[in-house]
């Protein structure tokens, strides 16, 4: 008997493989299209520093409304977009994006703005990635401080040779790097050894702990104090609780990316919040 559900149980996963395979290929070539249809668009979450409390920057996160599907998460359809060759374009489109926002911000005197793009390891394996991001800051008529890249550590063993040249390329233009999601990884200090990353980014999950893990947030305060003796900046994400926010001003986290302070805003909610926060 036991054999014969044995058996039931290995078909039964068998036909959901394929459904799960055969739903990922219609969403792909759903998000195919998805950028001529006008579904994508940008957010931006704005950055506070944690001891002046000014609003200092914004993060860019992409956004997907599908006719199909309605609302799809970008932790959902990113990995998508990475597995097929989708990443290059959607991604050049969000630097373009990007560039032109922070264009139209320094027409409007918003001067020293800084805008940061979440970049995957896929578009900087192509060869003419540095290049690119070259071209979209030229040709927008923005100053290379203005733009931040960040990385994940996703990026695979192999191609850190690849990256840390490129990055390094990137850093003496004057283009900002940031580690995202710092912790989750599991070679984050290789990385942080190799590349030139001018701030680090400590993950939610992280952030989520400090009230309830002491030793969470006695690894928090220590990869603060590591970051500052690199003179690297460190950013928390995903800071939702006063508790989490006191924890991190009274241990010199630097700046603060969280629903506490705001969520992901449109263009316009962000040119709201410029004009009624303290910029600087
Ligand atoms: P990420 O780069 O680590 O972005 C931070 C994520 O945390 C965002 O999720 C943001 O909305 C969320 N977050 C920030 N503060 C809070 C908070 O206080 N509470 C909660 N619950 N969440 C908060 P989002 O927008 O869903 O993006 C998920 C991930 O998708 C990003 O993680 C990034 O890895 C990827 N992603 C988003 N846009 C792009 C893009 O344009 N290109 C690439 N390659 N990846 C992107
Ligand atoms: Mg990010
Ligand atoms: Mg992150
Ligand atoms: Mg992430």
């Amino acid at each position: 008997a036991a054999k014969t559900s044995g058996k039931n149980k290995w078909q039964f996963y068998t036909v959901k493989m394929q459904q799960d395979a055969y739903k990922k290929i219609r969403l792909t070539n759903s998000l195919r299209y998805a950028l001529d249809n006008k579904e994508l668009y940008l957010v931006y979450q704005p950055q506070i520093s944690t001891q002046q409390r000014k609003l200092i920057g914004f993060e860019a996160l992409l956004r997907w409304n599908s006719s199909e599907y309605g609302t799809v998460s970008p932790a959902h359809f990113i990995p998508l977009a990475e597995q097929s060759d989708l990443i290059q374009e959607i991604g050049n489109w969000v630097l373009y994006k990007t560039c032109f926002f922070i264009k139209d911000l320094l027409n409007e005197g918003w001067h020293g703005i800084h805008i940061a793009v979440n970049i995957s390891s896929r578009q900087i394996a192509d060869e003419n990635f540095v290049a690119m991001i070259g071209d979209a800051i030229e040709s927008t008529g923005i100053r290379p401080e203005n733009l931040e890249i960040e990385v994940t550590e996703s990026l695979c063993m192999a191609s850190l040779d690849d990256a840390q040249k490129k990055l390094s390329a990137l850093r003496q233009m004057g283009v900002h790097l940031s580690m995202d999601d710092f912790g989750t990884g599991f070679s984050s200090l290789t990385y942080l050894r190799k590349l030139p990353f001018k701030s680090l980014k400590i993950d939610k999950s992280f952030i989520d702990i400090i009230e309830t893990d002491v030793n969470g947030a006695k690894i928090i305060d220590s990869i603060i104090k590591m970051a500052h003796t690199m003179d690297m900046n460190v950013v928390a994400e995903g800071v939702e609780t006063q508790g989490q926010l006191e924890y991190l001003t009274a241990n010199k986290c630097d700046f603060i990316q969280g629903y506490i302070f705001s969520k992901p805003l449109s263009e316009y909610n962000a040119r709201e919040m410029l004009n009624t926060r303290i910029y600087g």
